[in-house]
């Protein structure tokens, strides 16, 4: 979802930006107002998340995939690279960097336990020196598991926010490399969040493509080529529009009460069920299941009748999934949980 403000506002600017005539779609990349664009969208998210000075900001192309190659092919070129596993984006990740350098060792994984948690800090390899980073996925999209602490690792800390970014506070200090597909918890589809240390970026080695290289990118303020502008823009709205509800502690708080309030329900009822530990389960993505599946067809059509969209549980895993992003106004989430008790009423 993306907030209703920001879509009006996108609307009321589409065909006349700032009296100039033109749609911000229609301006040069290198265009003062598109200049304008990208800082205030770099110093809002500064803002938000208090990235420090230490720290550069990126907004590229992509998506977080191309970061999983990006990533080891100028960090893990040579020596290897460390990744904790706990499901199916964490284990794209891993084979996507298990080709480059001397590949990856896993140090921590509940794959046994078929991604029900996550692992936790005394589980993971205690000898974690050496290593070109360490990288983890602090929210598991499509699993629906949370991390609920930052592993405490000797080597540089990397992490996929895709799913998470700007749900809740993290300190950036703690992290070396972060990056976050723009689709999930910002909004628009079209670019990658990365924010990177100055130090980090010292020890990476030059990308082919400089599209994809990190310096180049820092060195050409994220238009090394033309940039997904219009991605830009919304995610700037997006960002402003944070910053106007209360920014993270706000939006953290929020998303605490409908995630509470959503597994509440599924704890409270023999007829939905949560396959996930309570420790680790997802602010953003709740999977369930009904108690029988032969209802999930069912269950889907009405709700969809009922305006409440996008249930299916990923196909891989099948079952149900809210996501429940940042945008999902409580409103959304209480809605969702009276179809769900009606539903169950109506087909115990
Ligand atoms: C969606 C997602 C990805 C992949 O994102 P793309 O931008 O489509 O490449 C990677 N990691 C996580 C955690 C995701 O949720």
């Amino acid at each position: 979802m993306l907030p209703e403000d920001v879509l009006l506002k996108a609307q009321a600017e589409l065909l006349d930006y700032e009296s100039t005539g033109m749609s911000i779609m229609e301006m040069s990349h290198r265009s003062a107002y598109f200049d304008e664009v990208i800082e205030s969208a770099k110093m809002r998210l500064r803002r938000l998340m208090s990235i420090p000075s230490t720290h550069e900001v990126m907004f590229l192309h992509g998506g977080a995939t191309t970061q999983f190659y990006a990533l080891a092919e100028q960090f893990n070129s040579s020596g290897v690279a460390a990744y904790i596993n706990t499901g199916q984006w964490s284990s794209k990740a891993i084979k996507a960097a298990s080709t480059y350098g001397g590949g990856v060792d896993v140090i921590g994984t509940t794959e046994d336990e078929n991604f029900c948690r996550a692992p936790t800090q005394d589980e993971l390899t205690q000898q974690t020196d050496g290593y070109n980073y360490v990288h983890y996925t602090p929210n598991e999209t499509i699993g629906g598991v949370r991390f609920p602490y930052v592993p405490d690792v000797s080597s540089p800390l990397v992490a996929d926010f895709s799913s998470s970014i700007l749900s809740e506070y993290i300190d950036v200090s703690k992290f070396d490399f972060i990056y976050a597909g723009a689709q999930k918890n910002i909004g628009p589809a079209g670019i990658v969040v990365v924010i990177a240390s100055k130090a980090f970026l010292t020890r990476s080695k030059k990308a082919k493509n400089p599209i994809f290289d990190y310096c180049a990118q820092v060195k050409g303020d994220s238009r090394v080529n033309t940039p997904s502008t219009y991605s830009i823009y919304l995610a700037n709205l997006v960002f402003e529009w944070l910053e106007s509800q209360g920014g993270v502690a706000h939006i953290s708080m929020l998303n605490q009460q409908k995630a509470k309030i959503l597994y509440s329900l599924i704890d409270s009822s023999d007829y939905y069920h949560s396959p996930i530990d309570r420790d680790s389960r997802s602010w953003m993505n709740v999977p369930f299941q009904l108690h029988d599946n032969n209802l999930n067809k069912k269950f889907l059509e009405e709700a969809d009748a009922a305006r409440l969209y996008n249930l299916a549980g990923h196909r891989s895993v099948g079952g149900m999934r809210a996501s429940i992003y940042n945008a999902m106004p409580l409103d959304g989430v209480i809605a969702l949980t009276e179809f769900m008790t009606e539903f169950a009423r109506q087909n115990g």
